[in-house]
């Protein structure tokens, strides 16, 4: 297939000859009277009804225990990883190939990350990959998994949902048990996947959300931390609001928090963005099946939710057939006006993970070389 015929693909389903983005957000709902219904209160800021109510609705959504807005993704992250018992000169395993946010997260923590191959299957953290790499360096001691080679903990294991297709998770909640090791889920692109009917960031002991403003809904910025029991999740609560002890009028604080809290403008915006979840991936759904269509008889590979799961379709991809072909779809496409993007440089390539341990990384470091994102902003017109 010639590289010319996939922006006129992309431009007919838009239907525009503008600019076309990744992914853009739409507030077409009640997102301006929410917006202005706070501003009008003056309650923009750690106080006010929507953070309550935005967190009350994704607890409903994903079934989670308690549900903690923070003021990003990768706040939600730090929070998950410190409420984790992450300690400073831990390893954690995840995936090279991810967002740096993962590895900035858990870095922050003073841990380390291992990193280990993702799956064909999921694009994300691969249980045979997780289980070869701790057979071969690592032990189990009274005080759990530990580094053979220095003796420092493996503490948790940090998957990351890519482009919201679920990981293999029963396999992977099999390593963990049997390694001890504790489950953090890396759900910040996968709000709206399900992994066998059962909402991905819940299997884990701690999961998170991203509402940055390329995520499926947006809150400008905003995150959440799912937390899966309701003790936790009120713990979660407390060291991200500055681990104040309610009091009317004291101060006093019981260990050193985060001020990681949701603004309640920002929460405003996700309450009305939440009412359209479902219709953004009702749209997002038509459009991966538009593309899927498009390159069933090309030597482009698109990428499909896994059998076992219910994607989002966050972001739109495609395995392009040689690294040259990925080279011209992104040069041809950008230059059109049509925006693609490859996927993330490979974590241990930077320079603050490079001497980060690590296991075969053959299959990210193809996807590296041969995956394109596409445009995926939800449309109402379907081609
Ligand atoms: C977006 C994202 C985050 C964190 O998001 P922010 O809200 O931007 O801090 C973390 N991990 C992954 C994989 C992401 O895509």
């Amino acid at each position: 297939m010639s590289q010319i015929k996939i922006v006129e693909f992309v431009r007919n389903i838009y239907q525009t000859n503008d600019f076309i983005p990744l992914h853009k957000p739409t507030f077409d709902g009640n997102e301006q009277k929410y917006v202005l219904e706070t501003i009008k209160s003056t309650f923009v800021s750690s106080v006010g009804k929507f953070v309550d109510e935005f967190e009350s609705k994704i607890e409903a959504y994903t079934g989670t225990e308690k549900a903690v807005a923070t003021v990003n993704g990768t706040a939600a992250l730090h929070a998950a990883l410190y409420m984790a018992g992450v300690k400073p000169g831990d390893f954690v395993m995840t995936q090279a190939l991810t967002f740096v946010a993962t590895c900035n997260a858990l870095h922050h923590m003073g841990a380390v990350p291992i990193f280990v191959d993702v799956s064909s299957v999921s694009l994300g953290l691969c249980p045979k990959a997780m289980d070869e790499f701790l057979t071969e360096n690592a032990e189990l001691t009274e005080t759990g998994c530990v580094h053979k080679k220095t003796q420092r903990p493996i503490r948790a294991a940090v998957p990351m949902h890519t482009f919201g297709h679920p990981v293999e998770l029963d396999e992977l909640m099999t390593v963990c048990l049997k390694w001890h090791i504790t489950l953090v889920e890396d759900a910040a692109e996968s709000l709206g996947s399900f992994y066998k009917g059962k909402h991905t960031g819940t299997f884990g002991d701690f999961g998170a959300i991203s509402f940055n403003g390329n995520k499926i809904i947006t809150t400008g910025g905003g995150g959440m931390v799912l937390c899966k029991t309701r003790d936790t999740g009120k713990q979660t609560k407390h060291i991200t609001t500055t681990a104040k002890v309610p009091h009317p009028y004291e101060f006093y604080h019981d260990e050193a928090g985060f001020n990681y809290r949701m603004p309640n403008l920002n929460a405003a915006l996700g309450c009305a963005q939440i009412e359209v979840l479902e219709q953004y991936l009702a749209q997002k759904r038509v459009l991966a099946d538009n593309y899927k269509l498009f390159f069933e008889s090309s030597d482009f590979q698109f990428v499909q939710e896994p059998e076992y799961a219910k994607s989002n379709y966050w972001l739109n991809a495609v395995i392009c057939p040689t690294p040259d072909a990925r080279d011209e779809l992104l040069k041809l496409t950008n230059e059109a006006g049509v925006m693609t993007r490859p996927i993330w440089q490979l974590m241990h390539r930077l320079p603050m993970f490079k001497d980060a341990p690590r296991g075969d990384l053959a299959q990210s470091e193809y996807i590296e070389a041969h995956l394109v994102n596409l445009p995926s902003t939800p449309v109402l017109r379907a081609s």
